[in-house]
């Protein structure tokens, strides 16, 4: 039986862009509205969805970057949301992050050494005369060399910066890594070795990781569960293999369908979606992806479909499984 990491149950996450003269929110944007999913222990849980539908948002509130409107999150059973600020932040370590700009999440004016040696100090994990030998040992288990460890953030290649980015993640020992996007600013020769090192050091160091990108062919390689997002909401959750055999709800169908196939005799048709996604700000009364449905029915303009399991382990929210 697999064990339960992180549990996240009806997360919200709402910016109120502007207030009414007594200071009531009149615009707010439902960046996350509604989620639920949890996350096992040892998996690599692939979130999917384009720009805007809230999936960064999602992984920053999961670090403790962003405070929940409302929902629960439960971390070994612990619920975080029920914490003060101050306890909170001390499950920080646990739950690391990997930026997708992996320059601007790096201090130009540090090396590579303190860059990575810093959260080891703040945490106080090891004794001052450890701290040089841990990063050596982590530079080496992202592919760097010790004598990098003098240099600075410009002086490495993209690839190279995403590796460093990993190696501060490692370095408080965490046991849930958000990776936000980490390949889609690396050429795409560079992504699949970043990939492969990831998918590595999870079996090396027992990782849990929240895989956050913008289409399935990224996911495809890393993950073992992938989770579809719309506008805010989860509409599709699968195991990999199943999802990318049988994927249930259309908006997922015309994502897998914008993924070239190799093979030509393998043809598929593209669905092309139509419009554009709309504002989280006024999203959609009923089915936030009916302006968008080519399976669109009369229900769905009107009822929210609700989010459940139609075979083992493969959740959908659509009306066509009602
Ligand atoms: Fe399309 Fe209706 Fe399903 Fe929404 S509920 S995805 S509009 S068929």
């Amino acid at each position: 039986m697999s064990e339960v990491l992180m549990d996240m149950q009806n997360l919200t996450k709402y910016f109120t862009l502007d207030t009414d003269f007594l200071g009531r929110p009149v615009t707010v944007l439902k960046a996350v509205d509604g989620v639920s999913f949890r996350i096992e222990k040892g998996e690599a849980f692939g979130l999917v969805g384009e720009s805007g539908c809230g999936k960064t948002t999602l992984g920053k509130i999961i670090v403790n970057l962003y405070s929940p409107t409302s929902g629960k999150i439960f971390f070994e059973g612990k619920e975080l949301t029920a914490l003060k600020e101050e306890q909170r932040r001390s499950y920080c370590k646990d739950i690391q992050m990997i930026f997708q700009d992996p320059y601007a999440s790096l201090n130009p004016k540090m090396t590579i050494g303190d860059i990575i040696a810093e959260p080891i100090i703040i945490n106080r994990l090891l004794p001052k005369s450890q701290v040089e030998e841990r990063v050596i040992y982590l530079l080496n288990c992202v592919g760097l060399a010790r004598h990098q460890r003098n240099r600075y953030p410009h002086e490495f290649s993209g690839g190279q910066r995403q590796r460093v980015g990993i190696a501060r993640a490692l370095a408080v020992e965490p046991k849930l890594i958000v990776c936000d996007e980490p390949v889609s600013a690396l050429d795409v020769s560079i992504q699949a070795q970043v990939l492969n090192l990831l998918d590595d050091l999870q079996d090396e160091f027992g990782l849990t990781y929240l895989f956050i990108a913008h289409g399935l062919n990224v996911v495809k390689h890393i993950s073992d569960r992938v989770g579809v997002m719309y506008l805010g909401k989860l509409v599709e959750i699968a195991p990999k293999r199943e999802l990318y055999a049988n994927p249930l709800h259309p908006y997922t169908q015309a994502l897998l369908s914008a993924i070239p196939v190799i093979n030509p005799e393998k043809k598929k048709e593209r669905i092309i979606l139509q419009g554009d996604v709309p504002s989280p700000i006024n999203p959609p009364a009923g089915c936030r992806f009916c302006s968008r449905c080519f399976k669109e029915m009369d229900q769905c303009k009107l009822n929210v479909p609700v989010f459940k399991e139609v075979s083992p382990n493969h959740w959908v929210a659509c009306h066509l499984f009602d």
